[in-house]
């Protein structure tokens, strides 16, 4: 495994792999299984594979939130020494220099909702990040977790303009045995709080289940609000939308899913699932 800590040496290995197929990962450490499982995934379709892990400050809204974010390079190398090829770990300087302009991207239609409502500006500091990754590293195909499934939306649409021949490759969401989606955070989390984080994925089965016994759509909502009542735990936002457009529904559109963003103890989760066949 090769460790690139920034752009130019990147690019000087990425010219010893020219006309080989290479699969990228982008990553903000703190390295889990759902991570491990884009990266074998990669492994498996691709002759090399780059791994980038960079905590991206463009895409925090919220400083205290960044500060916490947990971080363990040393841990995270030895976790992927076997799996991947190349590990891109750059320094801020290094992707944002000091003339660097920050990209708009045209994503309105995607972003007015969930994540985007309630992160002013995250999806575009994910864009710039994920532009520059993709512009850097040319990869064949590029690996995002249905986890981040709005990110992915807007991944696929950003790189359908910029980058339309790379492929961008959803993978399936990994979990804890109690039901959590694995998540970086979920390191913040206390033992206790841990084990009531399963509310969150407990909650879109339940949904998935009401809305199959033919209960409707706001009914299935006010049930799931008044679950995370009951429980005391905050609930940011339990939204059922459209697969594509990932507008509100209300009628019975296959492939919907339900989102939730929810705090536990401080931390904030998010996890999905799709309600309708
Ligand atoms: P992050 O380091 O949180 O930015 O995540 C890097 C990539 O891993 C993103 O594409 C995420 O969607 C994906 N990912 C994070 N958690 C999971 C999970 N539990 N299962 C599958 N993919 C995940």
């Amino acid at each position: 495994m090769q460790i690139a800590k920034d752009k130019e040496t990147l690019q000087t290995l990425l010219n010893k792999w020219s006309g080989k197929s290479i699969g990228l990962v982008p990553t903000m450490g703190a390295l889990h299984e759902g991570h491990l499982s884009l990266i074998e995934k990669a492994k498996s379709e691709n002759d090399f594979v780059v791994v980038s892990i960079f905590v991206n400050p463009k895409q925090f809204n919220d400083p205290k939130d960044l500060e916490n974010y947990p971080s363990d390079l040393e841990g995270d190398l030895k976790k992927i020494q076997d799996l991947t090829d190349c590990v891109f770990c750059p320094d801020i300087e290094n992707v944002y220099p000091n003339d660097f302009k920050e990209l708009r991207f045209e994503i309105d239609h995607l972003e007015g909702v969930m994540e985007g409502k309630h992160r002013q500006g995250h999806f575009q500091g994910v864009c710039n990040i994920v532009y520059i990754l993709l512009d850097l590293v040319k990869p064949t195909r590029a690996y995002f977790g249905i986890k981040d499934y709005q990110q992915l939306a807007i991944i696929r649409h950003m790189s359908k303009v910029h980058f339309p021949k790379i492929e961008i490759v959803p993978c399936e969401i990994i979990r804890e045995e109690n039901g959590l989606a694995k998540s970086s955070r979920n390191l913040n989390l206390s033992k206790d709080d841990f084990e009531k984080a399963a509310i969150i994925y407990q909650n879109l089965i339940a949904a998935r289940d009401l809305i199959r016994s033919n209960k409707s759509i706001d009914q299935v909502k006010e049930i799931v609000r008044n679950n995370f009542q009951k429980e005391k735990i905050e609930l940011e936002y339990f939204e059922i939308t459209h697969p594509d457009t990932l507008q509100p529904i209300n009628s019975r559109i296959p492939r919907s899913r339900g989102f939730i963003a929810a705090y536990v103890g401080n931390v904030r989760l998010i996890d999905n699932l799709e309600l309708i066949e």
